[in-house]
């Protein structure tokens, strides 16, 4: 969702739609009522149209309510989803008013999310912006109020702007992901891949074209793989206000490097379950250096086997749809296909590394030559295993099966030979 404006107001430091010149409701007064209906916050604006949960307002009489009827529903579809389905927290102003949504022709992008300071509320009062001439694509409508949400109920958890440049990745990413969980048959969140494939080396946090929301392929992987949907909703109910690299780390309790390691196997590998909606990374051959925190070099190998070392950050290296996430050597996975290698940046700074393969298995004979010396094993503990499709959404123990596969892999090559 590139036209979403909230990075953008974020680095600007702005919170408020005084600060932004936009429209907004007037400020509530008085007690909260206790009622069995949800009321209008605060003075609407002079058209609205109000749904279960949601308030739909605008300004302009000539601004079509079929527009307004169809945002609305949209909106109702994203909270069933996300609040019902998911099991998100929905903001705690909810409970007694409706979320006001205004739809804004002027808006500069497709849609902004703010937090409107109330005493009553200790986490604001989300209002959502939605540009209505997406009202002419509705399939991106869908995906739009979906991602808004989402940010509404991201600002329940997390403060946006206490978190410095490494924050606002992680909103975006994640509601990007939301938009795939509200609106599954949509489809248009897939495409914000291209900005992830367009630069998997950079920073993860880089917000250099649209990067921020190619990395919901982050959360399709942990959703799939590795904590499921709940774990996902977790990082964020459960978030502690550490840098999300440590959140992510925690729920899924594993290295951040070797998170990601999987999380580029399993997009290279075509294993996420809407692979074929993606577009796949850049390719690079090894011989540079990996900028980003990170980030990752996708590097095509060709038809080969036997044994890879890498000398430096942490790898993948992937075969059909098998991959083992290690340091410093492994045995490439004996599937179909074409093997890739992974290399994950684990720190700030650029990371040069070198990598070779070898020995070869000879089908025929089982003879292979070293050719010349192989690196050390590296520490078992950092070691992450085999997985492949099939085995389903899956904690962090699944991860650990190369500790003892791949000597025994070396163990069974050796006893070959001799
Ligand atoms: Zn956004």
């Amino acid at each position: 969702m590139p036209g979403c404006m909230l990075p953008a107001v974020m680095a600007a430091g702005m919170s408020t739609p005084a600060q932004l010149g936009l429209l907004a409701p007037g400020p509530r007064v008085g007690m909260v009522p206790p009622s069995a209906v949800k009321l209008v916050y605060g003075t609407p604006l002079a058209h609205r149209l109000d749904t279960k949960n949601f308030s739909i307002q605008w300004v302009s009489a000539s601004m079509s309510v079929s527009t307004a009827r169809r945002v609305g529903e949209y909106m109702e579809e994203a909270w069933l989803a996300l609040v019902w389905g998911e099991g998100w927290m929905a903001p705690t102003s909810s409970d007694a008013y409706l979320l006001t949504v205004i739809l804004d022709p002027s808006l500069g992008g497709t849609g902004l999310t703010l937090i409107v300071e109330d005493e009553a509320y200790p986490r604001g009062v989300p209002l959502m912006y939605i540009h209505p001439e997406w009202d002419n694509a509705p399939a991106f409508l869908t995906s739009l109020c979906a991602h808004e949400f989402s940010h509404a109920l991201q600002f329940g958890h997390r403060d946006w702007y206490s978190g410095g440049g490494t924050e606002s990745w992680y909103w975006e990413a994640s509601a990007e992901w939301h938009a795939e969980q509200a609106q599954p048959s949509a489809n248009t969140y897939a495409w914000s891949a291209q900005y992830y494939a367009a630069a998997p080396q950079a920073d993860h946090y880089s917000l250099a074209g649209y990067h921020q929301y190619g990395m919901f392929l982050l959360n399709a992987y942990l959703d799939e793989y590795r904590i499921g949907s709940d774990g996902f909703r977790d990082i964020w109910q459960e978030n502690q206000d550490l840098d999300w690299t440590e959140e992510i780390a925690g729920a899924v309790g594993d290295e951040p490097a070797a998170i990601w390691a999987g999380f580029g196997a399993a997009y290279i590998s075509e294993s996420l379950r809407e692979s074929h909606l993606y577009t796949l990374p850049v390719t690079v051959d090894g011989t540079t250096a990996l900028e980003g925190w990170l980030g990752s070099h996708y590097i095509p190998l060709g038809a080969v086997s036997g044994e890879i070392t890498l000398d430096g950050g942490v790898g993948a290296v992937v075969r059909g749809e098998q991959w083992v996430v290690f340091e410093g050597r492994a045995e490439i996975p004996s599937a179909e296909g074409e093997a890739w290698l992974v290399v994950v940046n684990p720190d700030p700074s650029p990371l040069r590394y070198s990598y070779s393969l070898g020995p070869e298995s000879d089908p025929d004979t089982g003879e292979t030559e070293r050719p010349g010396p192989v690196q050390e094993l590296g520490s078992l503990s950092d070691l992450a295993g085999l997985k492949g499709r099939g085995c389903g959404c899956a904690t962090g123990t699944t991860g650990r099966v190369g500790w003892y596969l791949m000597p025994m892999l070396l163990w069974r090559r050796r006893a070959a030979r001799g």
